[in-house]
């Protein structure tokens, strides 16, 4: 019995294969036409590889493309566990293959639609209390794009000749990618976050929100923030592929790429963490269209990319720069392209250490620190390699909470104590970057 179940998943048939892709187009026709995904049944596993050889046939697995797996977190190193989400039709499949091949699983999530579910109640009931004001906004819920947007301009009505909002390009569905402008005069060098790139990871979003009121509130308020924006203005995109996040409202919640179709293939979209000009094409990104981390056609072929490379250029004295993801707890600097350690390594660890110190000691959340290729896998094509080869010095990418109970579907009490946390160590690397000017 499990003989078999080795022999249809390793060796699969042809027609078998293909019969299934016919399946996956209808049912993304179906979902295009009648509206939401759902993931009931969906589970989603945490496995552990034990040796390398565990770890070639989970890589293996990855493509395998009439499974439907969904790797939260990619089979890279036996010391990191490997989150997949396993729809329900494959799952007895998987079952046998982990079984068959002595290969440790835990249940992660039992049922994700139940979760998401949950996600959709907590909005609901956040939506009855409408906001007059950035006051009463409801930080602790997650929001729709429309919600996020207003949120945008009524903090910028609310500032005048503080906070303001530039529109940097368009998404390829015709979107404006926005960014705010925190700043209290001319000429001044800038200090870069953003949230949302991966649009499923929701906590991302709703973090950067709350840090766009915090620096409002601070300012003036808390000496080190408001030396700070004297010297150096802010840029903050929260919705950083808006596409993305629209999607994962009105259609699949657990999208993560750009929604851009790619010629040729039925498969929609580019990883916009492996489309920048940095190591681009090589080992760490595919080249498959299928694939969640497709790179794409060339280097920022994405707009929502080009936006922010066009921007950094023209700017030209952007003295660091945050992109902020989610999930698994980490702090991570480049390179994810290449071995070779860069030039500030030293410097760049050190304030790493120095950050996640400060996050855990609000609420002791334990993160990991490194550089990419050290501490999770090799990536190529990513942000932060790209911005640090433009000479930004201090370029970070955060992976926000948690570290696998929820994984992308962090329930909404999280939003605040992750976002409280993150700002601290936000606050760390911008003050080191403003009292060691280069
Ligand atoms: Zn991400």
């Amino acid at each position: 019995m499990v003989q078999e179940y080795k022999r249809t998943l390793v060796l699969g048939g042809r027609t078998s294969a293909r019969k299934m892709r016919g399946l996956w187009v209808l049912l993304a026709l179906f979902v295009a036409v009648f509206g939401k995904e759902t993931f009931e049944g969906h589970q989603v596993l945490r496995i552990t590889a034990l040796n390398e050889a565990q770890l070639d046939l989970l890589k293996e697995l990855h493509d395998k493309e009439q499974l439907g797996l969904d790797f939260w977190m990619e089979p890279s190193d036996v010391s990191l566990p490997i989150d997949v989400r396993v729809p329900f039709h494959s799952l007895q499949d998987i079952r046998a293959f982990l079984m068959y091949h002595e290969i440790y699983y835990d249940i992660m999530i039992q049922d994700l639609q139940d979760v998401l579910d949950e996600e959709q109640r907590e909005m609901l009931r956040a939506k009855s209390l409408q906001s007059r004001s950035t006051d009463d906004f409801n930080y602790a819920s997650y929001h729709t794009l429309n919600e996020i947007n207003s949120f945008i301009d009524q903090l910028v009505q609310e500032n005048p000749g503080f906070v303001s909002k530039i529109v940097i390009g368009q998404s390829y569905e015709g979107r404006p990618l926005n960014i705010l402008k925190f700043s209290t005069g001319a000429n001044r060098p800038g200090l870069w976050i953003d949230t949302g790139i991966h649009s499923r990871e929701w906590v991302t979003q709703a973090s950067g929100i709350w840090f766009s009121k915090k620096i409002v509130t601070d300012y003036g308020r808390d000496a080190e923030l408001t030396d700070i924006l004297n010297k150096y203005d802010i840029f903050l995109e929260i919705v950083t592929n808006p596409d993305g996040f629209q999607f994962t409202h009105t259609s699949n919640r657990m999208w993560r790429k750009t929604r851009k179709p790619n010629p040729g293939s039925s498969c929609v979209g580019v990883d916009p963490n492996r489309n920048w000009d940095a190591g681009f094409g090589g080992p760490g990104a595919s080249s498959t269209p299928c694939s969640e981390t497709y790179r794409g056609p060339r280097a920022h072929s994405e707009p929502e990319v080009k936006a922010i490379v066009d921007f950094v250029k023209s700017h030209g004295n952007i003295k660091a720069f945050v992109s902020i993801h989610s999930y698994s707890q980490m702090l991570l600097y480049p390179y994810g392209y290449t071995k070779t350690p860069c030039k500030d390594q030293a410097e760049l660890h050190e304030l790493a250490r120095k950050a996640i110190t400060e996050l855990s000691s609000l609420y002791n959340t334990q993160y990991r620190y490194g550089s990419i290729i050290t501490t999770i896998y090799q990536a190529s094509g990513g942000t932060v390699d790209w911005t640090y080869d433009q000479g930004i010095k201090y370029s970070y990418t955060f992976e926000l909470r948690d570290t696998g109970r929820y994984g992308f579907v962090l329930p909404a009490n999280q939003i605040i104590p992750t976002a409280q946390e993150t700002w601290l160590a936000l606050m760390t690397i911008m003050k080191h970057a403003k009292n060691n000017p280069y």
